[in-house]
């Protein structure tokens, strides 16, 4: 996909009017220097909803969400970058230039437009012999998993007939060409050189993109015998397996609209928490999360409560996911459910209200993970609580924070009866590895964001020129770690590239991250204080993180019992004591 010219898209923005392109949408009324009007992404009766004309953006004090006019337009229609700079090229007449493409770039986009078009077709031809006499089997099994004909047809079920090659005489009838049914991995070639159809005598799952557009199907097995039980489209030119969140399309407006997303593991459990009426549900099909299936749902939520198999692989799959969600900035809910019951067969024996009730009980996902472990022990003796401890302390490494760690340390300390300063000099890798790489992985929202932070980012929407240089003058290490980092990182980029203005920063900003400014940004005059002044305050609370990890590995290393060398310690006293002079110069 070719990319629009900067200098496009900053033309189309002076164009494109943000308070006119939203009183599209929204009734907006002036106020002082903004605009007002009720949310057009969450019920509200009093309007919360602000646009800036003059900064060109939009923000919500009830939901958060803000952008740039581009992104209002990606939210409402839900549809990408791409599609809104050209729907709005359209509406102000800025011509459109032609995006540069290659021949192999365009036989490419050319080729996943077939692969597309194959997969409507097929999808309707497996829902309508689904529909068909021969399948009056198939719909009764559906009925029988308590699957109403409403919520099968939102998931588009449908059926493939057992003939050898139904599907494939359907499409080259519809007039594709066998080379592109392979590709699309509908049919399978075999060793004597025929070509079949790959689903046989199965109930059909198409999987979507989250705009709709079917890309895969799972195949249900129909009889007892069949194997394998579930059988799934192969990576194709556009499904990647990896990066698809199974039922997105449909869930995607109640996420955010809910905040959070309930993740389930299976088609049936999706089908059946959703038409429940718990709507903001994805399912992970199978295996535990990956980064990239998180980073398409935090384009909709934060938060995720997790909803799996009590079985012990639904446990461990639940634990790798909880991990990468974790890591990845997610806060993480972990909903239990009775042993032997998935979320199908919970919400089919006990409703509605009862699941509800269940994901309203989850538990946060340190919380979770401690009462697993301390199951296992019994905290009444000395020997159970130093296990617990021991068993305990692999996950405390593994949070990415230290706020977190420290609350994780607290609670440990509490349940073992043992102090903080016990389990600290024990927590190695957590301590250490703070010392070398700093967290990475932190989103805003999540870690406070300080008011030197929110300062910077306030002059930098409204007075650039000085929040700049501030911003020039820190050193990298400074923003290591911060809740804004990766906002402060990409302006200070633009600005080494000469590229700065208020409106790039805003379009090159995630959906999150986009909130985060938006909302410092629409707070009146309240951070704006001087630039210079917030960056010293950031340098001196980076001074003051490196000594905190000094001294803890100083702690550490003189409680071993077989002392590492005191020229270790001795090291390590002299760097706290220039870190000490250099906070006070900073004061
Ligand atoms: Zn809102």
């Amino acid at each position: 996909m070719g990319l629009f010219p900067q200098r496009f898209v900053e033309d189309l923005k002076q164009h494109a009017d943000i308070v006119t392109v939203i009183q599209d949408y929204v009734s907006l009324r002036k106020t002082g220097a903004t605009y007002k009007g009720l949310c057009p992404f969450h019920g509200e009766k009093t309007p919360s909803f602000h646009v800036n004309r003059d900064k060109g953006f939009f923000h919500c004090f009830g939901c958060g969400v803000g952008g740039d006019v581009f992104k209002f337009l990606e939210l409402h229609e839900k549809i990408g970058f791409q599609e809104a700079v050209k729907q709005l090229a359209q509406r102000f007449g800025v011509p459109v230039p032609e995006l540069e493409q290659s021949d192999e770039q365009r036989a490419g986009a050319q080729e996943r437009e077939t692969l597309l078009k194959i997969h409507e077709v097929a999808a309707a031809w497996f829902t309508e012999q689904l529909a068909s006499a021969p399948a009056a089997r198939v719909r009764a099994l559906v009925a029988d998993r308590d699957v109403s004909p409403a919520t099968a047809s939102a998931v588009g079920l449908g059926w493939a007939p057992p003939q050898r090659d139904a599907l494939k005489k359907a499409l080259l009838g519809q007039g594709f060409s066998q080379a592109m049914l392979l590709r699309a991995g509908l049919v399978v070639q075999r060793d004597d050189g025929s070509v079949i159809d790959r689903f046989r005598n199965r109930l059909m799952i198409p999987i979507c993109r989250d705009s709709g557009s079917v890309i895969a199907f799972g195949g249900r097995a129909l009889d007892a015998d069949q194997q394998p039980k579930y059988l799934n489209s192969p990576e194709t030119p556009i499904y990647s397996k990896g990066r698809t969140l199974y039922g997105l399309n449909l869930s995607k407006t109640a996420i955010r609209q809910g905040g959070f997303a309930v993740l389930v593991e299976g088609y049936f459990d999706f089908a059946q928490v959703y038409q429940a009426g718990v709507q903001p549900v994805v399912a992970s099909c199978g295996t535990a999360l990956t980064t990239q299936q998180a980073q398409q749902l935090r384009r909709f939520t934060g938060k995720v409560v997790l909803s799996f198999d009590p079985d012990a692989a639904g446990q461990a799959a639940a634990a790798k996911s909880c991990e990468m969600l974790v890591e990845e900035g997610f806060e993480v809910n972990v909903a239990t459910l009775p042993a032997g019951e998935d979320p199908d067969m919970f919400v089919r024996k006990h409703g509605r209200d009862a699941y509800s009730e269940r994901l309203r009980r989850s538990q946060p996902y340190l919380e979770y993970m401690l009462d697993r472990t301390a199951a296992g022990f019994d905290l009444r003796t000395g020997e159970g609580r130093a296990s617990f401890v021991d068993a305990a302390l692999p996950i405390l490494d593994r949070i990415p924070d230290r706020t977190r760690q420290e609350l994780f340390v607290k609670e440990v300390a509490g349940r073992a009866g043992v102090s903080e300063d016990a389990i600290w000099p024990r927590a190695k890798k957590a301590v250490t590895s703070r010392l070398h790489s700093p967290s990475t992985s932190q989103l805003p929202g999540l870690n406070q964001v300080t008011k030197a932070e929110k300062g910077l980012i306030w002059l930098l929407i409204h007075q650039p020129e000085q929040a700049l240089v501030a911003l020039a003058a820190l050193a990298p290490a400074d923003l290591e770690g911060l809740a804004s980092s990766s906002v402060l990182d990409l302006a200070r980029k633009l600005n080494d590239d000469k590229k700065f203005s208020p409106s790039v920063l805003l379009e090159q900003l995630s959906m999150a991250e986009a909130q985060l400014v938006t909302g410092i940004a629409s707070e009146g005059e309240a951070h704006a204080h001087d630039p210079a002044e917030c960056a010293r305050i950031l340098t001196r609370r980076r001074y003051e993180r490196e000594r905190t990890t000094i001294q803890r590995e100083i702690d550490r290393l003189q409680q071993q019992p077989n002392g590492s060398g005191p020229e270790e310690v001795e090291a390590l006293l002299t760097r706290k004591m220039e870190l000490i002079r250099k906070i006070e110069g900073l004061r």
